[in-house]
């Protein structure tokens, strides 16, 4: 799931470089804790899910039936128990056809277990039930939902269950180890609106009293909190991709957009990439893992994306938001995270998805500029893990944290890849990861098993300090020329939360004045390290982790001369330049870029100034100096510039 709001002052503003407009990220908002049971029922095995409701897009009153056909894998207890919220009226509850009798309280069904029933039966357990739950104004992420789109003005029913709330309108197993084998999902409706659902629309049946039930069907295994309904006055605009493992053959792209004369002008330009990025990511993760069936959208009126089983429900399109949905299809849903602890593999793979779409399909400065944005959200704060802290795991809002389980969970696989340092390696990997957990459930550490095992290299300390561990690294960097065509490159580091050190390979490149570039891999064991690399030719420049992988600080980084002390020329080439201005200046000076810090010297290499600017400020006063000529060196994260001006 990923949520996003065009407009709001409560978030950190992200400018994602491919869009038109600013969007910023938000986390979830922090009311909305919710606590669920431990799994309760892991005595049976869901094979079968049939929901069959009635349902319009007028309120979220539904009732109907659902019937789970589950395997028996134990003897004990003698009751079955499904969590089911108390607003829902239960009817009547059979077992394989047969009445039975069953209590419901505290948001649980207790339902009696014929004493016929053994280990390994097949048995039908059918729940009939109505009610309206979560009046309109539960909020958005309350598992059922009806409202009216604020920009289009369509109204909508729809569902959505991550992570608890499958429960508030259908008696679940809500257990991420245990998926339904196949689901069907029957929603009748007035004939005017349409169901989007997962899998295939196997028939749309007329019934007499103005309604129709429109039949879904998806024989592919599914987490409970991926089953979904939306109902909606809806048009359809199909796509079909072709990915070459089909050789010919197309998924078909079906989508649901509000019936409206303006919603699909406005977004087909979106939707017609999707093909493009279908075909993109079953090259690079493996064959779409539900091909046989469909991938399509359904328009529902939350701020953003969550990624249903073959049809996700959207609230926008935009280009990363839509490559984050369709990732989510290998990583989410075809694999699934195994607790909730374990989201990184659920969301951090479909931040990533979004870097991958962006590199591929627009430019790999695009991709960048994501990347370095959130470099930016991720360092903004000192502390936490991606990995979810056991005490936190039914906490809706650390779950989905949107710094940490999103940015810095993408941010991380990022950084593997740069270690595996072999695209083919790297990309094989997850291809064999998805097949081998395909259908099922993963955790980190899962992952980490197959990274292993396929690359050959160890990552046990890496996730110890970047998944478990919280925090990054803070780096102060002299380097100096030394006789005999040696660089020296004197390295501390400090950390901001949990680990006291992370032994990561640091990269650096020597440019020398002929424009030749060395790339070298430093690595420190401890947080205070000199090196002394060669460097036969005449340096110009040294500049740390030239790609801007390795999430991190840079505190300092400074040329030396012998004696330690700074050598105020360009010491460290920036690819963007910074220009300050008016130069002369009298009262204040401008920067043409939002920036960390500056810091201002004088003459004898004094410093006079030292402004946190943290990327606010573009002006600085400075009718307190002397006239006279300065200096400067202004940093923003792994960049800094140095430079002069003319005070008169
Ligand atoms: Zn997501």
């Amino acid at each position: 799931m990923r949520t996003l709001l065009v407009s709001l002052v409560l978030c950190v503003l992200s400018t994602v470089a491919y869009s038109q407009t600013e969007i910023a990220h938000c986390n979830r908002s922090s009311g909305m804790d919710v606590e669920a049971s431990d799994p309760v029922s892991d005595h049976f095995d869901m094979k079968y899910l049939w929901l069959d409701l009635a349902a319009d897009n007028l309120s979220t009153s539904i009732s109907g039936s659902s019937t789970l056909l589950v395997e028996i894998i134990q003897e004990e207890p003698n009751e079955f128990i499904l969590e089911l919220i108390d607003e829902l009226d239960v009817l009547k509850v059979t077992v394989d056809g047969k009445e039975v009798n069953f209590t419901h309280h505290q948001d649980l069904l207790y339902i009696s277990r014929p004493a016929s029933v053994h280990t390994g039966d097949l048995v039908s357990i059918s729940v009939t039930y109505e009610g309206t739950p979560n009046p309109a104004s539960a909020g958005i992420f309350s598992g059922i939902n009806n409202a009216q789109s604020k920009a289009w003005g369509n109204q909508i029913t729809w569902t959505l269950s991550e992570p608890f709330n499958a429960k508030t309108w259908w008696p679940a197993k809500q257990d991420l180890n245990d998926k339904i084998d196949s689901v069907s999902v029957h929603i009748t409706v007035p004939n005017h609106l349409k169901v989007g659902s997962n899998g295939t629309l196997t028939r749309s049946l007329s019934l007499i009293d103005g309604k129709t039930r429109h039949e879904w069907k998806s024989t592919y295994p599914m987490a409970y909190y991926l089953v979904a309904f939306t109902v909606g006055e809806y048009v359809e605009y199909n796509n079909y991709a072709k990915p070459t493992a089909l050789s010919g053959d197309s998924i078909f792209i079906q989508n649901y957009l509000y019936n409206n004369p303006e919603t699909l002008p406005y977004y087909k330009d979106e939707l017609d990439m999707i093909p493009e990025m279908m075909e993109l990511f079953s090259e690079l993760f493996g064959l779409y893992p539900f091909h046989q069936e469909k991938y399509g959208h359904v328009m529902a009126p939350f701020s953003g994306g969550m990624e249903h089983q073959t049809m996700s429900s959207m609230g926008i399109f935009t280009f990363g938001l839509d490559a984050h949905e369709l990732g989510h299809q290998w990583f989410g849903d075809h694999v699934t995270c195994v607790t909730w602890n374990d989201i990184w593999i659920n969301e951090g793979f479909a931040r990533y998805c979004e870097y991958i779409a962006a590199e591929k399909l627009l430019s790999v400065k695009n991709a960048r500029a994501i990347m370095e944005d959130d470099m930016l959200s991720v360092t903004g704060t000192d502390t936490g893990s991606v990995y979810i802290p056991l005490d936190e795991k039914l906490t809706d809002s650390r779950i989905f944290q949107y710094r940490l389980t999103y940015l810095k969970g993408g941010l991380l696989i990022n950084m593997i890849r740069e270690l595996v340092d072999d695209d083919a390696l790297f990309f094989r990997t997850l291809r064999i990861y998805l097949q081998e957990y395909g259908g099922r459930s993963a955790s980190g550490e899962d992952f980490r098993a197959v990274l292993e095992r396929e690359t050959k290299m160890d990552f046990g300390s890496f996730f110890q300090q970047w998944y478990y561990g919280g925090g990054f690294p803070v780096f102060d960097i002299t380097w100096t020329k030394l006789a005999g065509d040696t660089l020296g490159i004197s390295i501390h580091q400090s950390t901001t939360d949990d680990v006291p050190f992370f032994s990561t390979p640091l990269e650096f490149q020597i440019t020398f004045k002929s424009g030749q570039v060395k790339r070298l891999l430093l690595r420190p064991e401890e947080n205070t390290q000199f090196f002394k690399v060669p460097a036969s030719g005449q340096v110009k420049t040294l500049t740390f982790d030239p790609d801007k992988w390795l999430i991190k600080k840079v505190n300092s980084f400074h040329q030396v001369d012998e004696n330690g002390n700074i050598i105020l020329s360009a010491s460290y080439q920036s690819p963007e330049e910074l220009i300050v201005f008016p130069n002369p200046a009298t009262t204040e000076i401008h920067l043409n870029r939002k920036i960390n810090s500056i810091k201002i010297y004088d003459t004898t290499g004094r410093s006079i100034l030292l402004i946190q600017l943290n990327h606010q400020v573009q002006t600085i006063d400075i009718s307190e100096l002397n006239p006279g000529l300065y200096f400067f060196q202004a940093t923003d994260d792994s960049q800094l510039w140095n430079g002069k001006f003319l005070k008169e």
